[in-house]
């Protein structure tokens, strides 16, 4: 039997949660079915946080859910789920699911492949990753149905995970990266029995689809807590092989301060609520590889711009095999590290030429976080910040100045 735990106890303000995700479970319940508000948002209402986005679960079918909103589509296609729009905002609504236990969904080493069967309230809890991430809360009641304890473990400030943890996480290995990340933004600890086997079941991390591993990184380097993430990732033994980039660029202390910087700007811009660009993110963890390459090749005698195009593409191989860092990034990222040799020329045309790039203010700032390493003159770094934001008067002025 669940735990029903009243608002006495949860103690979440109701006027804290979306009213939509109230509307859509209202009307679900009003035709008869089950749902709750569930997952992420639950979690961070108990614990003070802001939620992101809520989510709904019911043992309503797709179909069934579908005609009883305005707007609402049918997405996905291995595991369907029903987006209803409200303006801006949309309430992701899924059926409940039940984790199948079945060993002809797993690969050789226990990862779960499919897990598309729906189930009832019970199993859709017990298929959930951690106990704080397993909650359900009913808007007309204002209760929180509570299979795992997991009410009491955010009291504690705890990250549990669900049933046996190693079985958990060869079923699916990004939950290690997901303790961690839910840790480090709650500021929680990992219980225990929970962190314990992650060290020696890191490299299973391996096994997983590169776009997975890429949506997990960027939520978990997006989180507003990253640099304590990557801390903890360090500490657990997860930065090897996941993430290449980590690898070496942890590993040498120039490059180390490099990436401290864009993380700590990247942090400082998520607890604000400013947006962050993937693209300028990955360019700036991946920085330090590509300079000590454009280096290498130079000193083989070639020119520098010939050599950045060889130490990118050589960079960029090695990590989109593992890391799949998705193309209309990539792209955004050639195009901020090709700019900064040309940004050692300050004079005339080059300089207008340089002011229509699409990514010139992404690389001006870019540029900042170099003079910051002590890379590059940061007078020169922030006179083109200062280029950046002027008007194409002063920007004349400027450039007439330096000529
Ligand atoms: P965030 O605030 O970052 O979105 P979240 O908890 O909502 O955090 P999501 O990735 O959006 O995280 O997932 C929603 C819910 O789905 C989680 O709260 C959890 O219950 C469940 N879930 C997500 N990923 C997994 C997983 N790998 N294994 C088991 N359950 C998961
Ligand atoms: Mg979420």
């Amino acid at each position: 039997q669940p735990l029903r735990v009243p608002v006495s106890e949860h103690g979440i303000d109701r006027r804290r949660v979306s009213r939509h995700a109230i509307k859509v479970c209202d009307v679900l319940q009003e035709n008869g079915y089950e749902a709750y508000i569930v997952g992420g948002a639950v979690r961070d209402l108990i614990a003070n946080a802001e939620p992101k986005d809520f989510d709904v679960a019911t043992n309503a079918t797709p179909e069934q859910i579908q005609p009883l909103f305005r707007r609402a589509r049918i997405i996905g296609r291995r595991f369907q789920l029903v987006h209803v729009v409200f303006g801006q905002e949309v309430i992701e609504t899924s059926t409940f699911r039940a984790a199948s236990s079945d060993d002809q969904t797993k690969d050789e080493h226990g990862r779960i492949l499919r897990d598309n069967v729906f189930g009832n309230l019970q199993e859709d809890a017990a298929r959930r990753d951690f106990t704080l991430n397993a909650l359900y809360y009913d808007p007309a009641t204002e209760t929180v149905i509570d299979y795992h304890d997991g009410v009491a473990d955010l009291k504690q400030r705890l990250v549990r995970i669900i049933g046996d943890p190693v079985q958990r996480y060869r079923e699916d290995p990004v939950r290690m990266l997901r303790a961690v990340r839910f840790a480090a933004k709650l500021d929680f600890k990992i219980d225990a029995a929970t962190g314990a086997p992650i060290k020696s079941l890191a490299n299973l991390i391996e096994n997983v689809p590169a776009s997975r591993l890429f949506d997990e990184m960027l939520k978990l380097l997006t989180c507003g807590h990253a640099m304590d993430c990557v801390r903890q990732l360090r500490a657990q033994g997860l930065h090897h092989g996941l993430l290449p980039m980590l690898d070496v660029v942890l590993e040498q202390p120039d490059g180390e301060r490099f990436v401290e910087l864009a993380l700590e700007r990247t942090d400082a811009r998520v607890r604000v609520g400013k947006t962050i660009s993937p693209s300028f993110l990955f360019a700036a963890l991946l920085w330090q590889q590509v300079h000590t390459r454009w280096e290498q090749y130079q000193k083989k005698g070639e020119h520098s711009l010939p050599a950045l195009g060889l130490a990118v593409d050589s960079v960029l191989d090695d990590q989109t095999e593992k890391l799949a860092i998705q193309r209309r990034f990539v792209s955004d990222m050639r195009e901020i590290w090709f700019m900064q040799p040309r940004f050692d020329r300050r004079v005339g045309k080059a300089a207008w030429r340089m002011i229509e790039q699409p990514r010139f203010r992404a690389a001006c700032d870019f540029m900042q976080l170099r003079a910051a390493a002590g890379q590059v003159d940061s007078v020169l770094a922030q006179w083109w910040m200062d280029l950046a934001d002027a008007n194409d008067t002063e920007r004349a002025e400027m450039l007439e100045d330096v000529a």
